[in-house]
């Protein structure tokens, strides 16, 4: 195997369950000892987070790049930018790099597509949300409709993610709020949901939700891993 590197921290409590799902999905497929090859550059959150909210996205863009040529420099034959919101910047860290960048919309277009989804809920920070980075791609390259949720939704849904979720607290009436809203788009005509924040997974684990799920860890996961398992 090649070694996948994964620009991660973004926050960690969604990292690690990149690492454990990377590892168990090698071991599940190549069996033994086997586990998988993963360079990890951890940022601060804290920083980035203050950039974001500042709106320095080329600072941010720059300080990914960086740590992507890092990892290319250490052997990483391609990269996970383990977030969704950071794909703003995808452009500067493909252009810092001359291996791929395994776009997290696009594992959750694929997903989306094969399961029949062509209106779909997303739920993610305001910037992704709010931002046409990550819809305008889904439409372009997959064809999907994306459903927001109402202004005062969006705000509440982003408050949660950096003040609990991210945080590692994944609390009941979080939850509740969250499935409320899912049942709100449902009624609009979505057909799924897009879990577009890497942490809301944690949060929704296992719940009986109004609408399938589309979770972006899993589906990008799932692309590390074809890719990390491609040549055997
Ligand atoms: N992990 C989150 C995401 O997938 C939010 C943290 C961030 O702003 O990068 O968008």
């Amino acid at each position: 195997m090649q070694t996948l590197g994964v620009l991660g921290g973004m926050s960690w409590e969604s990292t690690a369950t990149y690492y454990k799902w990377l590892n168990e999905g090698v071991r599940d497929s190549l069996g033994g000892l086997h586990s998988a090859p993963i360079l990890l550059h951890s940022v601060d959150f804290a920083a980035i987070a203050a950039l974001q909210k500042a709106g320095e996205w080329d600072r941010a863009g720059e300080q990914l790049a960086d740590a992507a040529r890092g990892l290319q420099r250490a052997g990483a034959g391609a990269l996970l930018l383990a977030t969704n919101t950071m794909h703003k910047v995808a452009g500067a860290i493909e252009s810092a790099v001359s291996i791929p960048l395994l776009h997290i919309g696009d594992a959750v277009g694929h997903a989306l597509r094969q399961r029949g989804v062509s209106k779909a809920a997303l739920l993610g920070t305001r910037f992704t949300m709010q931002g046409d980075f990550y819809t305008r791609r889904l439409a372009e390259r997959f064809g999907i409709q994306t459903l927001l949720p109402n202004a005062d939704d969006m705000t509440e849904i982003d408050r949660i993610i950096f003040a609990e979720l991210c945080r590692g607290e994944f609390l009941r009436p979080a939850r509740d709020f969250y499935l409320g809203v899912l049942e709100t788009l449902r009624d609009q005509g979505a057909d799924a949901a897009i879990l577009g924040c890497t942490e809301i997974g944690l949060l929704l684990e296992g719940v009986d939700s109004p609408l399938p799920l589309v979770d972006s860890t899993q589906e990008h996961v799932a692309m590390g891993l074809g890719w990390l398992l491609s040549d055997i």
